[in-house]
């Protein structure tokens, strides 16, 4: 497994700055990141998977292939041996996501003892963005620009025609 190379996975509907600011973060760390977006059928979801990805690598275009996105489905750690990465990449924006995560993180170490969970923490800026966010204010035609990328915003006008 290689420690330079980490999986960064998430929904991402849609990528946030709070993604962004972590995988610009993480390569400070690491070689390469690969964002790797859940494709999960039972869950609605504002962008498709391929939109997703789309917005993903336009957003990354600069990094030179040192930052690439790929769907997966099924086991993360599966995902993770299958690109022969080392360590899987997440934020931390409060107190209140460390019992999910770290109990994720306990669940994957027990799948697989070869791969590491690595936690960065939110910027204060970021700490109250989440996907979730961006959608409802965005639906309400909304000013996002603090919380995405332009590429993002112009995602959301899009989808939301305003
Ligand atoms: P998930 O549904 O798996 O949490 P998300 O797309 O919401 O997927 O998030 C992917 C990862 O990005 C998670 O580790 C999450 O904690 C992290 N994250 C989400 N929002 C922020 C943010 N504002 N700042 C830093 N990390 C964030």
């Amino acid at each position: 497994m290689n420690t330079a190379v980490a999986v960064f996975p998430g929904s991402f509907d849609p990528l946030t700055a709070g993604h962004v600011d972590i995988v610009e973060r993480a390569l400070r760390i690491f070689e390469r990141v690969i964002v790797a977006v859940l494709n999960n059928p039972e869950k609605t979801t504002l962008f498709t998977v391929d939109e997703r990805l789309d917005l993903i690598e336009q957003q990354f275009r600069d990094y030179k292939g040192r930052v690439t996105a790929q769907s997966f489905s099924g086991l993360l750690v599966e995902f993770a041996k299958r690109v022969q990465a080392g360590v899987i990449l997440r934020g931390l924006r409060a107190i209140s996501d460390y019992d999910y995560e770290a109990q994720m993180a306990l669940v994957n170490k027990n799948l697989c003892e070869d791969i590491e969970t690595l936690f960065l923490t939110a910027r204060e800026q970021n700490s109250y963005v989440s996907s979730s966010v961006v959608k409802q204010v965005a639906k309400l035609k909304g000013d996002v620009s603090s919380m995405v990328t332009p590429v993002v915003e112009a995602a959301l006008k899009r989808k939301f025609k305003y």
